[in-house]
């Protein structure tokens, strides 16, 4: 099953998020500080070679029970993020 919209993160690039792909956001801005486009909490790039691809996935450095983003242990129910980056 493939979710698109879950391959997307905001980065802050001169005071302004702006959503990127995984890719764009590993390649192109490694050093700049990214949130979760539901929740807006800060989250890191994580990347697992499978053969010549890279599958990239979207971590949140503090997990949140109320962002659908996140893989495990989500209650059903959306709520911004405890920490979340404006
Ligand atoms: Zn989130």
């Amino acid at each position: 099953m493939t979710k698109r919209d879950a391959l997307t993160c905001e980065v802050q690039i001169d005071g302004a998020w702006c959503a990127v792909s995984l890719d764009e956001a590993a390649i192109n801005h490694p050093m700049d500080v990214k949130r979760c486009p539901a929740c807006h909490g800060q989250v890191m790039i994580l990347g697992a070679y499978s053969g010549p691809n890279v599958r990239r996935s979207m971590s949140h450095r503090r997990s949140h029970n109320g962002c659908p983003r996140q893989a495990n242990g989500y209650t059903g129910t959306p709520s911004p993020h405890p920490q979340a980056l404006k």
